[in-house]
């Protein structure tokens, strides 16, 4: 049984033009795993007695004081635009924690993320270097469409500079003609990060998901060795 929690909202930021990080307040006795999902309960558009839920990974760790969430809009999506005109101080109801794409055991880790498929894995990564204390290479691969789709980097940029184990490959499928970075699709990539002993961690869409697992299970990655979260 999940608990349902009501919390305040704290902070709403755009962080692309529609993508929105949305921190809230940490009920005492919400226990996460890094990498787990709340759902959020949106109140229903055609009947105001009604909710319905819409589940969104958790990109902050289990020792930050507050959750956050990273949110793409989209367009009359109805989780969305509940979302969308939500204030800072507004009340949200929350229910979970959820999911099992939480880390198994110390192990080299290759992370796949597409768009907001980087919610839950930003998490992972804060939480293997930052609390876990993880000595093992760790390698995400992070792709997106445009170059105004960049978002984290910052925040990626500076853990790579303080952990020595951790890096990341972007890559953006459509760039613009002044983009310098690699380009292509994060499959174009997984095969120069290859490597036996190494847990896989796959989130964004299921026809990404499917490839990479594909990718893997041709070179005989192990199927427990891999786990994904499909939005
Ligand atoms: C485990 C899990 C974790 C997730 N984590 C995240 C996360 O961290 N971040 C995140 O952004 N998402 C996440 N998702 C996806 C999220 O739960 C929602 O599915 C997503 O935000 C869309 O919800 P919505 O209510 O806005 O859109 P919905 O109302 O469900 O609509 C879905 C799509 O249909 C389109 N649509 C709706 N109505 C119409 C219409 N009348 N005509 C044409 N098109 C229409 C919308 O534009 C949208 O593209 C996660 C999903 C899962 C299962």
């Amino acid at each position: 049984m999940s608990t349902q929690y009501k919390v305040k909202l704290l902070e709403k930021r755009l962080i692309t033009d529609d993508v929105i990080s949305l921190v809230v307040e940490k009920p005492s006795n919400f226990d996460y795993k890094a990498g787990q999902f709340s759902q959020i309960m949106i109140p229903n558009p055609e009947n105001s007695e009604k909710f319905l839920k819409r589940s969104y990974s958790i990109c902050s760790t289990p020792e930050e004081n507050n959750i956050e969430f990273c949110i793409k809009l989209l367009p009359e999506g109805v989780g969305s635009n509940y979302l969308r005109q939500v204030k800072v101080g507004d009340e949200i109801d929350l229910v979970g924690p959820f999911g099992k794409f939480v880390l198994k055991e110390e192990k080299p880790l290759v992370l796949v993320a597409t768009g907001v498929g980087m919610a839950p894995i930003f998490g992972l990564i804060k939480d293997s270097l930052i609390n876990k204390n993880y000595k093992e290479k760790i390698h995400l691969l992070f792709g997106l469409r445009h170059d105004k789709d960049i978002f984290f980097t910052n925040e990626l940029d500076k853990l790579k500079e303080k952990f020595d184990n951790f890096d990341y490959t972007l890559t953006l499928s459509q760039p613009s003609e002044e983009w310098s970075g690699n380009k292509g699709r994060v499959t174009d990539y997984i095969q120069k990060h290859i490597n036996n002993t190494a847990h896989y961690y796959i989130c964004g869409n299921i026809k990404m998901i499917t490839e990479i697992k594909q990718i893997l299970s041709d070179l005989s990655i192990e199927k427990e060795n891999i786990h994904f979260e499909a939005f």
